[in-house]
């Protein structure tokens, strides 16, 4: 701005300089007698140019200086909206260090800030009563290939939920208080504090491993980052055209639910994605490939663990195999054994080593079974089975449980009444094809 000021002087004092030279010249040869008459005219050129130059080192100071207050005021603006942002999300003590730690902390806007802040934090009670707890597997974008009447069909129509099925439910969720609440700040005893009215969720999502089986049957391939550093899906549509949407699975769609309402997250809190690993992770396969090509999957498996990590989600182990010795509780301390060391040797690096397990068939362990201290001592302080009651205990073993309820199409239908008066309207929500 500074260089284009002085370029425009020096063009405009040489164009004065252009009319000194050629005009008094002009004017000498046409009008010879007259010539004494004119000899004013070089100083007052002169004096003119000086005006000029004075005028345009003024005007660029001027110009400087608005500039910078321009950008003060860019910068005001943008902490504002910085610590606008965390309030939204309920981050008060971050947003109140932010007001303390800034320049700007005795301006109107931000001493208003300041207080606001302060009273919306004093505005936190005890919650008290349950959490809820619901999971999800990948989605189903396209309903017209899951629902396909292939042997696949009868399994997507019980166990799965739709896209169109799960952002019809966000705003309802929304709208009845829930908020999303991080698993691993929740407490068996005692209470938490939260805004009024609002109620905690945790949302995780099983198998989020987009498996072979599930090819050409409307779910999405990967995870991937996209363009402006955001997670999404890549996705083969019906036309077999390769496109990244956030509408392809429960992660990117709430990311961006999210960002339109960051009041429905606690403290930026999102869910729990699970994967396990006889597939390798997001869509990678990382444990099939070898070489150089397994150490690029693994690249950009750990990618994906950052920014899921980055954005609010917790990641969780959801088995190595998910094998059929998993199913009805009773699997035996060797399997267990040997499906969570193959884990542990294959996949917790790439899932930043959780203290999460989100048991596959949803597969409960009784307080004081000798399963329980295992995986206390393999380093899961925190299991997940399954079960609609959906409580929170603490065992003797320093586990904590959550049970989770399934928001699928097979609940959807069966246990239509309890999702009416807990979650959502199920008729507004249930895609019907
Ligand atoms: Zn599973």
């Amino acid at each position: 701005m500074e260089k284009r000021t002085f370029n425009s002087i020096e063009i405009s004092k040489d164009s004065i300089l252009d009319t000194i030279d050629t005009t008094p010249r002009r004017r000498y040869k046409a009008r010879r007698g007259r010539a004494s008459n004119t000899n004013w005219i070089k100083p007052f050129l002169l004096i003119l140019v000086l005006l000029c130059l004075a005028g345009g080192i003024i005007f660029s100071i001027v110009s400087c200086s608005s500039a910078k207050s321009g950008t003060t005021k860019q910068k005001m603006q943008e902490e504002l909206a910085q610590i606008s942002a965390l309030a939204a999300s309920y981050n008060y003590d971050e947003a109140l260090a932010l007001i303390e730690a800034s320049e700007y902390a005795q301006k109107d806007e931000f001493l208003a800030l300041k207080q606001e802040t302060e009273q919306k934090k004093a505005e936190l009670v005890p919650y008290d009563g349950p959490y809820y707890h619901v999971f999800f597997h990948s989605l189903i974008i396209y309903p017209e290939l899951a629902f396909d009447g292939d042997y696949k069909h009868e399994g997507y129509d019980m166990w799965m939920t739709t896209v169109s099925e799960f952002k019809a439910m966000l705003p309802q969720l929304y709208e009845r208080g829930f908020i999303l609440y991080p698993l691993n700040e929740v407490k068996a005893e005692g209470e938490i504090l939260l805004p009024p009215g609002k109620k905690p969720l945790i949302i995780s999502i099983d198998d989020v491993n987009y498996y072979g089986y599930m090819k050409g049957d409307g779910f999405a391939d990967k995870l991937v980052i996209n363009d402006e550093g955001n997670l999404a899906c890549e996705v083969t549509t019906p036309t077999g055209e390769l496109i990244t949407t956030y509408d392809g699975d429960v992660m990117p769609i709430l990311d961006e639910f999210v960002r339109a309402h960051p009041d429905f997250s606690f403290k930026g809190a999102k869910g729990v994605v699970a994967v396990t690993g006889y597939e390798g992770v997001y869509g990678y396969r990382t444990v099939k490939l070898e070489g150089e090509e397994q150490e690029k999957a693994k690249a950009e498996a750990l990618k994906i663990s950052k920014k899921l990590t980055e954005t609010g989600w917790l990641l969780a182990c959801h088995s190595y195999t998910h094998n059929d010795y998993f199913r009805d509780n009773n699997v035996s301390m060797e399997d267990l054994t040997y499906d969570t060391n193959r884990f542990a040797e294959r996949i917790s690096d790439l899932i930043y080593n959780t203290d999460i397990y989100i048991s596959p068939f949803g597969y409960h362990l009784p307080v004081g079974d000798e399963r329980l201290q295992y995986m206390k001592d393999m380093g899961y302080n925190i299991f997940c089975p399954v079960s609609p009651a959906m409580r929170t205990y603490k065992t003797d073993e320093g586990v904590l449980f959550s049970e989770r309820f399934n928001l699928d199409r097979y609940n959807m239908r069966t246990k239509k009444e309890f999702i009416n008066e807990t979650f959502f309207d199920v008729d507004s929500v249930y895609y019907k094809g």
